[in-house]
Order: structure tokens, then C-alpha cells, then sequence
């Protein structure tokens, strides 16, 4: 027989059959599974950090009232504290009760929401809260994954109502956790999606603990608002400072990792800001797109001349044109360059049809405008509407 070279053995890797260890565990002496040190008591130390050191006196705290913790998770999505605060209050004072915002017209609740961002949020919440009186007889549902189903609702804040209302034991993913998880076991990559979020929901899932799940929920939000924060964490003062990962390897400025930057589309808009004896014309933006159902300028379509346009739009007679300054709104996924016009008007009977409104400064505050609106409205009111009087036609 001749002598025949065999080929080198491979180490066993995943693709051979070896099953991926859970996210919290490694591989120990022997190849077998072993819980991270990470991992170990990672909820105890949590929950004992937060019944010293935590938050308990947020407004929609000390209460198990789903319809009030639920308003404050939507308000709290992509939104601080310290802005939420008085939107929260200010909305429970028009809207008590689930079944009052059910009732309400849906440009009162935007109107509400006016200047908090997001406005399908509002428009959502509105809808959800139609939802439950409609299909839940206005009792919130008890189980996450109907919770989930709802208008606007995702999983992790399903599982925050569920968790904080209804005893559930779910773990919940907003930014902070995110933060927390990426450096506690140093997870790279983009945590906002794919693979990575997967990875980070499997960890969340076996690290939540069989009890105080709602203890051991608001003290990850706690710790990554508070101790973990993105620019400067306080690991001197961190529960998890000892097995840490991104502390022991001095990664926390690249943990988590960053988005991976992309060119931010710009789009223009001329706004027009027609004037009329102290009143400026409004028109409701249709529900879907930017500024959904809010009371906005009329935009101005590409290529056409802003006189001939409004004159035959509103059937107004146009007495002096007057640009105002251009300036950039960021929005999610593009910015949008804004150039005002300012057209003072004697208004003809067509600027009265359905959608239009001729709305008096001095109720600009209760109106429902998007904020770059609010921005050029309050600015021209401040500044008396001199600029008309610079150019005349
Ligand atoms: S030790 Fe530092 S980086 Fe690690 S979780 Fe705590 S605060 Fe965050």
C-alpha cells in the first residue's frame, strides 16, 4: 500500500456541526460551555445598584397604570427626560385617560405633540389608543406579544409595559441597555441593527432574571443614563466595573460602535408664509410624509414662481414679496433646506376651503405646527413682519 499523506485536521469550528455558544457563555477548559464572568450576577449587581443609586421619581414612575407608562415610553423614544417631563404632564392633563385620548380628534393630540418630533409617534398613539378601546374593550393587553401588535409598539417597549404593569419577566432595548451590553461584553459592531441587535436581544433574554424584572428593566436604562453614558462613563462608580471588558481594554469610546456614516441627503423647500392682518395662512399636511397631519407653511412645488402659484392656489391678490432666511432641519434620514417667503396678501373666499386656515399670531402657541414652522412663524411675529415692507410688487 503506498503511503498516502492525510490531510491536515481542521480545528472543529461552528460550520462542522459544533453548536454557537448562548451570548453569555464561552468556552471553558475541554471546550465546554461556561457562563461568562460577564454574565455572572450581572442582574443581581444591577438591581442592588439601583435600589441605592437609581432613578425612582420620574412622573411615570410608582405607578403599574399601562396607560400612563406606555405614554411615557413612546414620549421617551429618541426624546430626553428633561423634555419629556412637561410634554408628559401637559398631555395627562387634556388626556386623563386612555378613553379621552381614544376620543379625541387626532389634530388635538398632534397639537399636543407639537414641538416634541416624531409626529408619527402621535399619530400612532392616537391609533393604538382606538386600537385597545375598539379590539381590548380599552383595557390594555396583558401579554407582550399582543402588546407588540398594537400601533406603534415595538418589542422592547411591549416588554417594558408588560414588564412595569403586568409582572411579565421581558427584557426590554433601547440605547442605554444597548450601551451597557456592547461594553459589559464587548460586542462590536453597529448595535442598531442585523446581526449585531439579534445578538444583543439573545444576551438580553438569558440575562433577565426569573424576578424584579421591573427593578433590574429600569436600572439598565438607569445605568446607561446616569453611569454608562456615551461620552464620559463613570466606571469608578459602575456595578460592573470589575468584569467589564470595554473598561479592562480601555475601549469605552469605540464600544458601542457608531453608525457607519453615510452622506445625509439635503432636500429644499420654499415655504410660504402668507400674511393677511396679523394671521398667517395654514394648511394640513396629508397624513403621510414629513410633518403628517400638522398644521404646516404650504410648500411652494419645484420650478414654479411663488406670485403666479399662490395667486392661483389661494385666489388671493399678492401686495409684497419678501424672502426670509434660509435655513437647515435635520430629519432622520435627510436634512431639509428651508427657504421662507414671506407674501403679504389680501385673501379671496378659495383660501377658506377645507384643510386651510387662517390662524391669528397671537394663538400660535396652541397651534399644532412642526417645529421649524413654529421657528419661522415665532421669529417673524418677535420681528413685528418688517421684512415686507423691502419689496413691493
Ligand atoms: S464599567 Fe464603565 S464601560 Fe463598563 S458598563 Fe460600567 S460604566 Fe459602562
Amino acid at each position: 500500500m503506498g503511503r498516502h499523506k492525510e490531510a491536515p485536521s481542521k480545528p472543529r469550528s461552528r460550520a462542522s456541526g459544533e453548536p454557537k455558544p448562548p451570548p453569555s457563555q464561552g468556552r471553558g477548559p475541554g471546550g465546554k460551555a461556561v457562563l461568562l464572568p460577564q454574565a455572572r450576577g450581572f442582574a443581581a449587581r444591577l438591581i442592588r445598584w439601583h435600589k441605592r443609586h437609581g432613578r425612582h421619581d420620574m412622573p411615570w414612575q410608582n405607578t403599574r397604570d399601562p396607560y400612563r407608562v406606555w405614554l411615557s415610553e413612546i414620549m421617551l423614544q429618541q426624546t430626553q427626560v428633561a423634555t419629556v417631563v412637561p410634554y408628559y404632564h401637559r398631555f395627562l392633563s387634556s388626556f386623563p385617560t386612555l378613553a379621552a385620548l381614544a376620543s379625541a380628534p387626532v389634530e388635538e393630540v398632534m397639537a399636543l405633540w407639537s414641538g416634541l418630533g416624531y409626529y408619527a409617534r402621535a399619530r400612532n398613539l392616537h391609533a393604538c389608543a382606538r386600537t385597545v378601546m375598539a379590539d381590548h374593550g380599552g383595557e390594555f393587553p396583558r401579554d407582550p406579544f399582543v402588546i407588540a401588535s398594537l400601533p406603534g409598539i415595538g418589542r422592547s417597549t411591549a416588554n417594558s409595559i408588560a414588564t412595569f404593569c403586568f409582572g411579565a419577566q421581558a427584557p426590554i432595548m433601547d440605547g442605554n441597555v444597548k450601551r451597557v451590553l456592547c461594553r459589559a461584553f464587548g460586542i462590536d459592531g453597529f448595535p442598531g441593527g442585523g446581526a449585531v441587535e439579534k445578538r444583543l436581544w439573545a444576551l438580553a433574554e438569558e440575562l433577565m432574571p426569573k424576578r424584579d424584572g421591573d427593578i433590574y428593566n429600569q436600572a439598565q436604562m438607569d445605568l446607561g443614563a446616569m453611569v454608562c453614558t456615551r461620552s464620559k462613563p463613570r466606571c469608578d462608580t459602575c456595578p460592573l466595573a470589575d468584569t467589564c471588558i470595554a473598561k479592562a481594554g480601555g475601549r469605552t469610546a469605540e464600544l458601542p460602535a457608531r453608525k457607519p456614516r453615510k452622506v445625509v441627503p439635503q432636500r429644499d423647500a420654499t415655504l410660504l408664509v402668507l400674511l393677511h392682518d396679523n394671521r398667517v395662512l395654514l394648511e394640513t399636511r396629508p397624513a403621510a410624509g414629513i410633518w403628517g397631519g400638522l398644521l404646516s407653511l404650504p410648500e411652494l412645488p419645484a420650478g414654479s414662481d411663488a406670485a403666479e402659484w399662490a395667486t392661483r392656489r389661494f385666489a388671493c391678490r399678492i401686495l409684497a414679496v419678501s424672502p426670509a432666511p434660509t435655513f437647515d432641519h435635520a430629519f432622520s434620514h435627510f436634512r431639509l433646506r428651508i427657504s421662507p417667503l414671506l407674501i403679504k396678501v389680501e385673501p379671496g373666499l378659495a383660501a377658506m376651503e377645507p384643510g386651510l386656515t387662517w390662524l391669528a399670531f397671537d394663538k400660535l402657541e396652541s397651534a399644532g405646527l412642526p417645529a421649524p414652522v413654529r421657528r419661522i412663524l415665532e421669529s417673524l411675529y418677535a420681528s413685528g413682519n418688517k421684512p415686507l415692507d423691502s419689496r413691493k410688487r
